[in-house]
């Protein structure tokens, strides 16, 4: 028998994971009932202690990695895309507006600020480094009008951006790191777009409901409720109805979204290394990405913890799916609930931790007990989830008549269930196997749910990032890749690719992925063989 699953709350929320957890059946932690130890998922909104990473106990998993702090605390990510941008060359890492750290760098903002005055007079943005949520923001053109008591970044400030009916926005992308050593990312399809309430206006600086796009702020500002042209009522989109979006404009929307991933690959590189092996660990992240007027997506900033509020219809839509599939990508196996008594037996105090990031510390209790031959099986339906969960997402209708996706509940499909000593049926997920096909590599699975596999994203990237990382033969399959898809439009067959995904959950060798971000998404290989066509 196995016991259900526990789940730890720090300061007891964020609601949603409760209620997506208690839908699966897991159980909430009660210290006064439970042993210390007896817990599967212990789940913070701010940082662990390196105490709580040492004494990680196999069956238990936290939902951050150690250190992370190297781009998630602006100041910190402002050093590191600096550092990579010096190592590799600025033009690979452009996708950051020039900014500056004060007071330390006033000098050298000074110098900036006075050359680029003598040809255009930009714009820049001031933000305190550790604050979120608009807190202490401002933009200003005149340096008299920089004024800060706490340690600020100044960044240039975007002063092009993409509008949609007059509006400014921004994309909240979520990531999910799996796995520091190897890299292994996930990007889930469905984000939010964020748009600011009151019209872009480059003459109102002071205007925060213009020019920023916190929902935090825009929630309170006089338009919120307000129909906004294309807009809409209300400050979010989903991104189902971003990408309808761009389908009725005329630019290359797979390149966009492969630029937007490989911002993400490029910003994780920067602190890979140097984060610790833990593979009991996951990370779920919030990217900020803006488009400007040139479809070129730069990076905000990088958050930690992403807000897991619902403030709207477009937030029930697309956080509920995310927390279900980060469920779902942490792969409990219903082994997982036998924690008391594998602890009972075999008092495991073995720390899943390692400071010497290369190694890796197997799960014992989980790799004795799998079963091979079950593997291509649970694969094949691990795949099926995907859909079913994609489906089951679409269940909430969304209240600006976005373009919705077919409505069936997944979850009896997604699941399996093990029967428990009362004979009452509790809901177990499959295991999201992995493929072993690549010289004993570990391939991941390259959809789950709806996140999608983006790195590694081929063979040389998965031998990269194996041992220790390759940053350059990584960075060079990236620019192979981006190139590949600036050539053209894409002709995309869907039996084709069907028959690809099909091919692939029957257990062959191939490393597939998927581009993500674009609806449907194609296999990368077919993408690829598409251009070579092209140039032929
Ligand atoms: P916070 O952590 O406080 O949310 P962000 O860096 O995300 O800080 O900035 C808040 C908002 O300000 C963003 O969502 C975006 O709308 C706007 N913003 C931030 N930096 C820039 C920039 N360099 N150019 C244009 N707009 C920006």
């Amino acid at each position: 028998m196995a016991a259900s699953l526990v789940f730890r709350l720090h300061d007891r929320g964020p609601e949603l994971v409760r209620e997506v957890l208690l839908e699966r059946g897991w159980e909430e932690y009660d210290e006064g009932e439970r042993e210390e130890e007896d817990w599967n998922l212990y789940w913070r909104g701010s940082a662990f202690r390196t105490s709580e990473y040492h004494n990680l106990l196999p069956w238990q998993r936290l939902n951050h990695h150690p250190k992370t702090i190297g781009i998630t605390r602006k100041d910190c990510l402002a050093r590191n895309l600096r550092r990579m941008k010096a190592a590799l060359g600025s033009s690979l890492y452009d996708f950051s507006p020039t900014v500056f750290i004060l007071p330390n760098d006033y000098t050298r903002f000074l110098a900036e600020y006075n050359k680029l005055r003598l040809v255009r007079g930009p714009y820049w943005i001031c933000k305190p480094v550790d604050l979120s949520r608009g807190r202490g923001i401002f933009i200003f053109e005149d340096i008299r009008d920089l004024a800060y008591d706490c340690s600020v970044i100044v960044q240039r400030y975007i002063s092009n951006p993409l509008l949609i009916s007059g509006y400014k926005f921004d994309l909240r992308i979520y990531v999910c790191v799996k796995s520091f050593h190897p890299l292994t990312v996930y990007i889930h399809q469905e984000g939010l777009v964020r748009f600011s309430t009151e019209k872009y206006n480059l003459s109102s600086l002071h205007n925060l409901y213009a020019h920023l796009t916190n929902t935090s702020i825009n929630k309170f500002g006089p338009f919120y409720r307000t129909d906004k042209g294309k807009v809409g009522q209300g400050c979010k989109w989903t991104m189902s109805k971003f990408r309808h979006f761009l389908h009725s404009l005329d630019i290359n929307e797979l390149l966009l979204w492969q630029r937007i991933s490989n911002i993400v690959t490029l910003t994780l590189l920067t602190i890979a290394p140097s984060v610790p092996s833990c593979p009991n660990c996951v990370e779920l992240f919030g990217f900020d990405i803006l488009i400007d007027a040139k479809f070129k997506p730069w990076l905000l900033e990088v958050n930690y913890s992403p807000a897991l509020t619902l403030d709207c219809q477009a937030d029930i839509t697309v956080k509920k799916g995310l927390i279900g599939d980060l469920i779902d990508l942490m792969n409990y196996t219903a082994i997982d609930g036998l924690r008391e008594r594998a602890y009972q037996k075999h008092r495991y105090k073995q720390p899943c931790f390692n400071t010497n990031h290369a190694s890796h510390i197997s799960i014992p209790v989980i790799s004795q007990l799998k079963e091979p031959k079950l593997q291509r099986k649970r694969r094949a339906l691990a795949s099926n989830l995907t859909h079913n969960r994609s489906l089951h997402v679409s269940e909430v209708t969304n209240h600006d008549n976005t373009e919705t996706e077919a409505e069936i509940s997944g979850e009896a499909d997604a699941s399996s269930s093990i029967p428990d000593t009362h004979g009452s049926q509790r809901p177990v997920r499959i295991p999201v196997e992995e493929n072993t096909a690549l010289n004993g590599q570990h391939i991941p699975p390259l959809r789950v749910g709806d996140f999608i596999r983006t790195f590694p994203f081929n063979r040389a990237t998965l031998k990269a990032s194996q041992h220790k990382l390759d940053v350059t033969a990584i960075i060079q399959e990236l620019h192979k890749l981006t190139g590949q898809l600036a050539l053209g439009r894409l002709d995309k067959t869907k039996r084709r690719r069907e028959e690809e995904v099909k091919k692939n959950t029957e257990g062959e060798d191939d490393f597939d992925s998927l581009l993500w971000g674009p609806k449907d998404p194609p296999l990368l290989i077919e993408l690829i063989e598409n251009r070579q066509k092209i140039k032929e």
